[in-house]
């Protein structure tokens, strides 16, 4: 068995990185308490924020943007020029963090610190390219043109899974897009988020840009219900289950505030016969048992050619009987624990249904070092053969449970893909071209994220980020979605001394 930590240890790590970090832990401390999934126990107690301390910070930040706006964007990429060097700095820090908080293994960790590093680099760049197109007028003498503006205060409500990534996915770009954020974090994971928003601090103080840009709110639901409500905050920006997005959405839209989406996933991956097995099986492992399936790429569903279904999956059974599962700190351990009692709870409850639905289970599914543990939940990730997509497939488990499906056709492997409420992540695994243009055709996956030979989790900053139905919608990171974070307006400009009006209007 693979040593695990006392809460002791993990308790004296955390202090150390944040008191490295620069986290005032006096200033912090309370009574809710944060626990280490490793062990399950109490790490340490933390003051949360009131309302009126929300309504407080929200004004504060209201505030600053009149300031920061009028700041030239490439002035702002300073800042988070500045914000990435110090991540790059306390890299092994905040991963200590994330381990403690969340159970990730250390390259998982590290992993989450350096897409923040990447992130900022990415807002830096595009801090010089917040581009408004040119168009031509139908009038002589004029010019048509759109200009990007700053929007406003920014909230960003963030899941447990990716404690800090999803935070500075955000907040790089709308802090370049000149907005001020207001972060609520997980209940789960506060500590990251304090370390995180300290660095952003000493950032701030270093470049000397105006205070108050930048600020984090320590709550339940219940405060990210105010920034919800809020119409100050002009854009929330949610990740996290499909439940938080139907209850804030509405909320939302019922003051015309904005809204990007990060929401639950159900993602499949299509092996076919002409696949290079060796490649798909260490994609399909990675994805499903990965971050012991807590991620919203997370691999759910495989669906697998009939002719090579069970020697693929016996391949998979056999590599997750090896998997090292243990603490997320010990050396060679590639799965960690589940979050809570609660996530184990809805593992245990979606295996027996699926085998209520006709499903096999070919291995796994089984809670392990319960007597060396017995505050904390670590189990066998399970894959589970199912005679057809039914109701439990097409739900979101967040645990490791692979559900295998087989076809005969493409067409009726891209259907699969395609029939669950969700659109997040795809992949197809195959060495015939024409099945991988198909699959990232318009006919193919209708999921924000279609891969070819690479599983569905793990991507890179550089492209958008975000899926489709009640995935919610929204894209962050890469490409063009710093839009998201800012508002367009459009200029007519008349230089021709006549008063044409457009479409040939006639008037005075
Ligand atoms: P969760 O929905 O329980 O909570 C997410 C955040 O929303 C937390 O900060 C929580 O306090 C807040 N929240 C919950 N209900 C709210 C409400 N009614 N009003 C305002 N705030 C509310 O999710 P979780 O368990 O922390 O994370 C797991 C979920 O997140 C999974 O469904 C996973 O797929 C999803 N996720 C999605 C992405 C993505 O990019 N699509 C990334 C990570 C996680």
């Amino acid at each position: 068995m693979s040593p695990f930590p006392t809460t002791a240890d993990i308790r004296s790590d955390v202090q150390q990185a944040l008191g490295v970090i620069g986290v005032d832990l006096d200033a912090v401390k309370g009574d809710a308490e944060v626990r280490s999934p490793i062990t399950g126990e109490v790490i340490f107690g933390l003051a949360g924020h009131s309302a009126g301390d929300i309504d407080g910070i929200i004004g504060r930040a209201a505030a600053a943007f009149l300031t920061w706006r009028e700041v030239p964007a490439p002035v702002r990429g300073r800042l988070v020029k500045r914000w990435g060097q110090l991540l790059v700095e306390h890299k092994e820090d905040l991963a200590t963090l994330i381990t403690a908080e969340v159970g990730k293994i250390r390259s998982e960790a590290l992993g989450e610190v350096q897409e923040m590093i990447d992130v900022t680099d990415l807002a830096v760049g595009q801090s010089r390219q917040l581009f408004g197109k040119t168009m031509p007028s139908e009038r002589p003498g004029h010019r048509l043109a759109e200009t990007w503006h700053p929007l406003g205060v920014v909230a960003v409500i963030s899941a447990f899974n990716f404690p800090t990534a999803v935070y500075a996915w955000n907040t790089a770009l709308a802090l370049v897009a000149g907005d001020t954020v207001v972060w609520k974090p997980s209940e789960v994971t506060p500590l990251s988020a304090l370390a995180t928003d300290a660095l952003l601090a000493r950032a701030a103080r270093e470049v000397g840009v105006p205070a108050d840009l930048h600020h984090v709110v320590l709550s339940d639901r219940s405060g990210g219900r105010q920034l919800v409500e809020d119409p100050r905050v002009a854009l929330v920006s949610a990740t996290g289950s499909v439940r938080m997005g139907r209850e804030i959405a509405p909320v939302v839209a019922a003051r015309f505030g904005r809204t990007l989406l990060e929401l639950g996933g159900n993602n499949a991956a299509i092996v076919t016969p002409s696949a290079d097995q060796d490649l798909a099986l260490r994609g399909v492992v990675f994805a499903a048992a990965g971050t012991a399936g807590q991620r919203c790429t997370t691999l759910r569903r495989l669906i697998v050619h009939t002719s090579i279904a069970d020697h693929f999956v016996g391949r998979i059974a056999d590599a997750y009987r090896t998997l090292p599962i243990g603490s997320p700190t010990a050396d060679g351990v590639l799965v960690g624990p589940l979050i809570s009692r609660a996530a184990f709870d809805a593992q245990q409850a979606a295996l027996a249904a699926a085998v209520d639905q006709g499903g096999e289970i070919v291995c796994g599914g089984g809670r392990v070092f319960a007597d060396d543990q017995p505050s904390a939940y670590y189990v066998e990730p399970a894959v589970v053969r199912m005679p057809s997509q039914t109701d439990v497939v097409q739900q979101e488990t967040f645990a490791p449970i692979l559900y295998v499906l087989t076809y005969h056709t493409l067409d009726e492997a891209i259907a699969l893909n395609n029939a669950v409420p969700q659109g997040l992540s795809s992949a197809i695994f195959t060495n015939d071209q024409a099945e991988a243009e198909r699959f990232v055709s318009v006919s193919g996956s209708d999921c924000g994220i279609a891969n070819v030979n690479i599983g569905t989790s793990g991507a890179e900053i550089g492209g958008a980020f975000g899926g489709e139905k009640e995935t919610g919608g929204g894209r962050e990171s890469g490409t063009d979605s710093w839009m998201a974070y800012m508002r367009q307006a459009t200029n007519t400009i008349n230089f021709s001394g006549q008063l044409p009006l457009a479409q040939g209007v006639e008037f005075i």
